[in-house]
């Protein structure tokens, strides 16, 4: 590996992908900036409550599975807890309670009136049937309903969890309230108090954030060739829409491939091969290349889209874009964003990157309070309006203190959060 860097060793790689050290790094930098003294530093690394649930549930053999459950509330000072419910084998307490703050701190660097929550159960979702899934969804929501309320704590989908997964919590406390209550989570089918635009939202974000930043580096798109890791939700529309705004997406993947062509991917081909064949691997318009080379492509912009700890001190040296927008959450661990900025390139963090969605969230969540429900052109150009400033705030921030846009958007989103906390005091 080129600039002296050493290979880092399996027990340091583990400490440098653990999302919860990973946010503390972030947090403790920006808090250094601000001058944050250590009792406000305490009062906000600690999350304000950690439930752990006991799950049992009827499968379809008759048998008893009792599954764990959690729900970390990290914050409530700006506002109701928000964040999404993750159901995976690997689920724990840590990740959880890591994805919590950052929750927070998207919130806050969007300006939304939340705190961060997250929830998570441990389940192999691949191995179960839809009513074991439903069970298991309606006996979580009941497990932890006493934290949960529209102005308590709202959530919404996470990995392997969906629409139909908030429309079972949604019934579920209905059920229990006595009253339909549809502000109780986001991300919900339309037909059932959804907003319009939310499935696009953040794609939608990740689109606005590499424009704003691409003037940053000083590029226009048509010039821009686009790497794209993940083609769901997040990496599929928005590759989809960079496509339409312009940029020349050159690589696409997904779990099981990687797809290449230098002249530009026929993204919505791509995009109906994807939806019909469910993998990318097959599609003709396109060369096939290794996924372990797809981040390490020449291109201008790299947008990692899929999951966590994908850009690494093992990797880092041999990135070669100037711009990487983060669809996912902690897709480059807090060493790699020092690496690569280090050498100049410009990354739109996470927390900031893929903030459409939770602000889209938000929308859905206000226009179940009132009960009256915005075109879609309303939601995107309201989306538009928030991401953009939110933007240029971190941007100014990040000229003020001379630092990378990660570092600036955690103070941006630490001294909002920080203010409230000054402004309200401690109870006792
Ligand atoms: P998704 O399940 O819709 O899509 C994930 C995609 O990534 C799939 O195409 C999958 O095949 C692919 N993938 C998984 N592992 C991969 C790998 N190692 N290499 C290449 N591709 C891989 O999920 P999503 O909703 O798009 O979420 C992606 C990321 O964005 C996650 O980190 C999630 O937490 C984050 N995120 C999502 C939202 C949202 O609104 N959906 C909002 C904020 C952040």
């Amino acid at each position: 590996m080129s600039s002296g860097h050493a290979l880092a060793s399996d027990q340091a790689m583990l400490e440098e992908c653990n999302p919860f050290l990973s946010m503390a790094r972030g947090f403790n930098t920006a808090a250094d900036h601000l001058g944050l003294d250590e009792g406000v530093r305490e009062v906000l690394r600690q999350p304000d409550r950690e439930m752990k649930v006991s799950l049992p549930i009827r499968m379809d053999d008759g048998s008893v599975k009792v599954f764990t459950g959690y729900r970390v509330q990290h914050n409530t000072l700006r506002g109701p807890c928000k964040g999404g419910i993750r159901f995976a084998p690997d689920v724990n307490l840590d990740e959880v309670r890591a994805l919590s703050a950052w929750m927070t701190w998207k919130c806050s660097v969007v300006n939304l009136p939340f705190g961060g929550g997250k929830g998570g159960v441990i389940c192999d979702p691949r191995t179960m049937s839809n009513g074991e899934l439903e069970r298991l969804t309606r006996s979580y929501t009941i497990a932890i309903m006493d934290i949960l309320g529209p102005d308590r704590d709202v959530p919404a989908p996470d990995m392997n969890t969906n629409e139909q997964t908030m429309a079972w919590i949604m019934d579920t406390y209905s059920m229990h309230a006595r009253r339909t209550t549809t502000a109780i989570v986001t991300g919900k089918p339309l037909s059932i108090g959804g907003s319009q635009g939310r499935r696009e939202a953040t794609g939608r974000g990740v689109m606005i954030s590499a424009n704003q930043a691409l003037k940053i580096v000083g590029m226009r798109p048509e010039n821009a060739r686009v790497v794209v890791q993940g083609s769901g939700n997040v990496g599929g529309i928005g590759a989809l829409l960079l496509h339409q705004e312009g940029y020349k997406i050159t690589s696409m993947s997904d779990m099981y491939g990687c797809i290449y062509n230098e002249k530009g991917l026929d993204v919505p081909a791509v995009l109906l091969h994807l939806r019909r064949q469910g993998r990318l691997e097959g599609f003709l318009g396109a060369d096939h290349i290794q996924a372990s080379e797809q981040l390490e492509l020449d291109c201008d912009v790299l947008v990692p889209a899929a999951t966590e700890n994908q850009i690494t001190s093992r990797n880092a040296d041999r990135i070669k874009a100037k711009l990487i927008v983060e669809g996912a959450n902690g897709p480059t661990t807090a060493i790699a964003s020092k690496m690569l900025e280090d050498r100049g390139v410009v990354i739109v963090p996470d927390i900031l990157a893929n903030a459409g969605g939770v602000t889209v969230s938000y929308f859905e969540w206000v226009q179940d309070r009132m009960g009256y429900f915005w075109s879609e052109d309303i939601v995107n150009s309201r989306l538009e309006q928030i991401m953009i400033k939110a933007f240029d705030e971190v941007a100014e921030m990040a000229k003020r203190h001379n630092v990378g846009l990660r570092t600036a958007a955690y103070i941006v989103a630490i001294d909002r959060v920080a203010t409230v906390y000054r402004m309200r005091g401690l109870a006792n």
